[in-house]
C-alpha cells in the first residue's frame, strides 16, 4: 500500500470538470462543450471520438461485433441471449481497441517534441481523471472514457500528460509549456 500512496502523491488528475483546469480556457471550452454521455446501456445514443451514434442492437447467431455502420449508426450485433453486462463489456473492448493507436501515435507525435520519454503507459477507467501520470516511473494512464471525446480533447490530455515529464505540478511553468504546444 506504500507504493500506491506515493503513486498517488505523484500522479497528476486532470478531472473531468472544468472549473480544474485553470488558466486553460480552450481546455475548459472544449470540455463545456462535451455533450453528456449516457453510460446506461439502454440509452439510445453513444459517443465516439465525440461524434454522436444512434445503437442498433442487432440479433445475430453468429460473430458478435461492434461496428459503426454509418455516420450516425453504432451497431452492436448480439447473441440474444447476451446479458446487458456482456454487451457493455463487449463495447468497452470495442472503445479500448479504438483509443489504444491513437494513444500510441500521439505518444509517438510528441515525445520528440517535448523531449520527453514515457516508460509506460495504458489506458483505463476512471471515475474522476481523464489521465494520470506517475512523474517518478514515467508511466502514463489515459481513461478509456476519451474513446468518446473528440481526437482533439485527447491530444490534448496525452500532452498535459506528458508535460508532466518536464513539471510535475500545475504550476505556471506547466501551463506555460502547455500553452506554447498548445496555443489557444
Ligand atoms: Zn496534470
Amino acid at each position: 500500500m506504500g507504493d500506491l500512496l506515493r503513486y498517488r502523491r505523484t500522479q497528476c488528475a486532470p478531472r473531468p470538470t472544468f472549473e480544474s483546469f485553470g488558466a486553460s480556457t480552450r481546455f475548459r471550452l472544449q470540455i463545456g462543450l462535451f455533450p453528456r454521455c449516457e453510460q446506461s446501456f439502454g440509452s439510445p445514443h453513444h459517443y465516439v471520438q465525440g461524434r454522436r451514434y444512434r445503437l442498433d442492437i442487432v440479433a445475430t447467431e453468429g460473430r458478435q461485433s461492434v461496428a459503426l455502420r454509418d455516420a450516425s449508426t453504432l451497431e452492436l450485433r448480439l447473441h440474444p441471449d447476451t446479458s446487458a453486462a456482456e454487451r457493455e463489456q463487449l463495447l468497452q473492448r470495442w472503445y479500448r481497441r479504438l483509443l489504444r493507436p491513437q494513444v500510441a501515435e500521439l505518444i509517438a507525435k510528441w515525445e520528440p517534441i517535448l523531449g520527453v520519454e514515457v516508460a509506460d503507459w495504458g489506458i483505463k477507467k476512471m471515475k474522476t481523471r481523464w489521465g494520470t501520470c506517475n512523474t517518478e516511473a514515467g508511466r502514463i494512464w489515459i481513461n478509456l472514457e476519451l474513446a468518446k471525446k473528440s481526437p482533439a480533447c485527447l491530444e490534448y490530455i496525452v500532452v498535459h500528460e506528458l508535460v508532466h515529464r518536464i513539471e510535475r505540478r500545475h504550476n505556471d511553468q506547466f501551463r506555460e509549456l502547455m500553452d506554447r504546444h498548445l496555443p489557444q
